[in-house]
């Protein structure tokens, strides 16, 4: 800095020259121009903006000079300051632009890549399904049963008021099992349904029976679109002191409202079966369309075929003779059971149309249906 200057000589403070000033304008605009990102305008702000920069420099001189001269010196310097952080700010914003444009493209990522993670697999939709149903029993109380699936045809035939002389016995049904020496009366069959678990249940405990018993089940279908020799079923006994159809009824549309939403019903059907009396057929209202395809054809439903109701499986009493046949006393005890297919239920809940895709064990069948259905 130079000393005072008393007299009026502005031009002999050589930093306040007009053509100086323009000079250290230019060269902070050059700087900043050439600044080629934020880091560089950075060092480009201190040098030319910064407190030993030439014309903060300059600025100091002022103070020194005459009245007259500091006043001229002052708005020169000032228009000059202007002028740079005016520049200045134009590079910062135009810097900052480009480099957001930048980050935008290089940290992009391409969804198209192919990945190398061991993908994770997935739990079989009929597994999920099933612990569904069992769930919606346990939380009303129910226990889940379990039993052998190659199960003596006592159980699976004969405490079921299945006789010996029954169609269902026959071989066009059922897998019978060969004995140790290769007979075929070993007495033990692969169960044709999960009602053998029933009776196992009963034998098990004393009443009041409140079971659920899902499982694998086998007949002697060929497989196809809509049969398979092994499947899924579940069925549910209870067995109380003064249980009736109305009970049953209850139940049936808890289940349905539990698994398709509220508003569903079930509707009953006369039907026979030798392990219940009386028996039903149990449909459940079209969860699609809720019945509103019927008699419509302009909203037809591909789910219940516009018939507003699906089959769901067979349901009924208890037979006394079912209940004799476990040691339980009729007279004292009734009871309600019913069963469906899950493979079945799975089908039209989730529009699967070939039953052959649940058991080829293709991952790219299961995956879609997640964790959780
Ligand atoms: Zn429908």
């Amino acid at each position: 800095m130079s000393a005072p200057n008393k007299s009026y000589d502005p031009v002999e403070v050589e930093a306040l020259k007009p053509e100086e000033i323009e000079r250290m304008r230019d060269e902070a605009l050059a700087a900043f121009a050439a600044a080629g990102d934020l880091d560089a305008l950075a060092h480009a702000k201190v040098a030319h903006t910064g407190g030993t920069s030439p014309l903060a420099l300059a600025n100091r001189e002022i103070g020194a000079l005459p009245p007259q001269a500091k006043a001229e010196a002052g708005k020169r310097v000032g228009q000059a300051r202007g002028a740079v952080s005016k520049a200045l700010a134009a590079r910062q914003t135009e810097l900052e632009a480009e480099r957001d444009a930048r980050v935008l493209v290089e940290e992009a990522v391409d969804v198209t890549l192919p990945y190398d993670r061991v993908q994770a697999g997935a739990r079989h939709p009929l597994t999920t399904l099933s612990e569904r149903i069992e769930d919606v029993f346990v939380a009303m109380g129910y226990e889940v049963a379990e039993g052998p699936q190659a199960e003596a045809e006592w159980f699976n035939f004969d405490a079921l008021n299945i006789g010996p002389d029954h169609p269902a016995r026959g071989e066009a049904d059922t897998f019978f099992v060969a004995g140790p020496d290769g007979s075929a009366d070993s007495g033990v069959v692969m169960r044709t349904h999960t009602s053998p678990v029933q009776i196992r249940s009963l034998l098990d405990r004393e009443p009041p029976v409140y079971v659920i018993c899902p499982g694998r089940v086998y007949r002697t279908d060929e497989l196809d679109a809509t049969h398979t020799p092994v499947f899924h079923q579940v069925e549910l006994l209870a067995v109380d002191e003064g249980l009736t159809m109305a009970d049953l009824k209850g139940t049936l549309d808890h289940m349905v409202q539990a698994l398709f939403g509220e508003g569903m019903k079930t509707r009953l059907r006369p039907n026979f079966f030798p392990f219940t009396e009386p028996s039903a057929e149990m449909d459940m209202v079209c969860y699609v369309c809720r019945g509103a395809s019927v008699g419509d054809p302009d909203r037809p439903c591909r789910t219940c075929s516009s018939e507003g109701w699906i089959e769901l499986g067979g349901c009924g009493m208890v037979n006394p003779k079912v209940l004799v046949a476990c040691g339980v006393d009729p007279k004292k005890y009734s009871g309600f059971a019913f069963g469906f297919g899950i493979e079945r239920m799975l089908m039209f809940r989730h529009n699967v149309e070939d039953m052959r895709d649940m058991v080829e064990g293709d991952v790219r069948f299961t995956r879609p249906f997640g964790m959780e259905i």
